[in-house]
């Protein structure tokens, strides 16, 4: 007996020493990757470069988001996830690969991944992402769902047969999600997040301040002083842009009161998204989420007054998950980790990678 766990626990170190297992988190703006032991270990924006004239991947994440609008002629920047489903399926491809082995160290002899995915990519996509990992060297690999993922990322008790929902707030998509039993019970998935924010704030300094701003100062704007709910202190941020008449750059002093009023047709969809899976959802199932309260992930989870005006909207309690924007990848690897002891957990992972 004692010798059975002798080298049962030999073995077991071998394996773990040459093996690199990881999660990756496939998001719509950042691409995470978790690995097994080490924790997270990439943290990029999910951004390519690639060469026009011959199709080369120059640079992915954070190199090629710098890129982003200040490309030459011949070298496009681009988000190939940015609406939450692949519009650059080749791109996207390479990304994948290029995150795989960048997280590989030297000795890697065996590798297993689980990648989290939109819940709105087609079949053929998550095949697609399935070889991706392949081609890279992976021996296995899996796709989940991101909500799941998230889910189990933010320590709800994804396979007990209590309903929780997860509202996953991203670039590109909000995905809604109430699981219970290891599974989606109902989900909805707009592809109204952060990204639309970033373009109702832009669009407003246009029409109210006559400045045209970028993507990225809007974002800036939106993190500092963005906010979903009416906030006891009004905060002012100076915003750099381009005077659309003059054609020169120019400065404004914007407040937060503005950009709330700004922000608030893209907030309201995803308020709407959160009413509608509830109204959805089995009383049972809708009861337990009334008690543990609505949980919200993904980097939207940190608008400022999110969390407190879907509260008021829903009669609900709402939490913010501790690490939101790390929630898919910490899901990813914990799924790893479980689905080596868990027949659940192994069965859910199978499930979702098979057609
Ligand atoms: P995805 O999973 O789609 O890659 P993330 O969960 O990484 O998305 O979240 C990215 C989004 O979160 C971006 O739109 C970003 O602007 C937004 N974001 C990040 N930090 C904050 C913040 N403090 N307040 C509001 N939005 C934020
Ligand atoms: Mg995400």
């Amino acid at each position: 007996m004692k010798s059975n766990g002798h080298s049962k626990s030999l073995l077991w170190t071998l394996r773990k020493r040459f093996t690199s297992d990881i999660g990756i988190d496939l998001g719509t703006a950042n691409t995470l990757v978790h690995v097994a032991g080490r924790g997270i270990l990439i943290r990029e924006p999910s951004v390519v470069a690639v060469n026009k004239d011959n199709g080369e991947v120059l640079k992915v994440g954070e190199e090629a988001r710098m890129m982003l609008g200040r490309t030459p002629a011949n070298i496009v920047a681009t988000r190939p996830l940015r609406d939450g489903v692949i519009a650059d399926y080749e791109i996207t491809l390479k990304m994948i690969e290029t995150f795989i082995k960048r997280a590989r160290h030297r000795v890697t002899l065996y590798q297993t991944v689980v990648v989290g995915i939109p819940s709105g990519v087609t079949e053929v996509e998550r095949d697609a992402v399935l070889d991706a990992c392949r081609k890279a060297g992976a021996h296995k690999a899996y796709v989940i769902e991101e909500p799941m993922a998230a889910a189990i990322g933010a320590g709800l008790p994804i396979v007990e047969p209590i309903g929780s929902m997860i509202v996953d707030i991203g670039g590109g998509t909000t995905e809604v999600a109430v699981i219970s039993l290891a599974g989606i019970v109902h989900s909805r998935s707009i592809r109204i997040a952060g990204d639309e924010i970033d373009e109702a704030i832009a669009a407003y300094v246009r029409r109210a301040h006559n400045l045209f701003i970028g993507d990225r100062t809007a974002e800036q704007v939106k993190i500092e002083i963005g906010s979903a709910h009416l906030q006891e202190q009004i905060l002012e941020m100076e915003v750099k842009g381009r005077d659309l008449v003059t054609g020169l750059p120019r400065m404004a002093t914007i407040t937060s009161e503005e950009i709330r009023l700004a922000i608030q047709e893209p907030i309201a969809a995803i308020v709407e998204a959160v009413k509608l899976t509830l109204e959805a959802t089995p009383p049972e199932l809708a009861a337990d989420c009334m008690n543990h309260g609505i949980v919200l992930a993904g980097g939207g989870a940190m608008l400022r007054g999110l969390d407190k005006l879907i509260a008021e909207e829903t009669g609900m309690p709402v939490l913010i998950a501790d690490n939101p924007l790390d929630c898919v990848a910490i899901g990813t690897g914990k799924m790893l980790e479980a689905m080596e002891e868990d027949p659940a957990i192994r069965r859910m992972l199978e499930k979702a990678s098979r057609g």
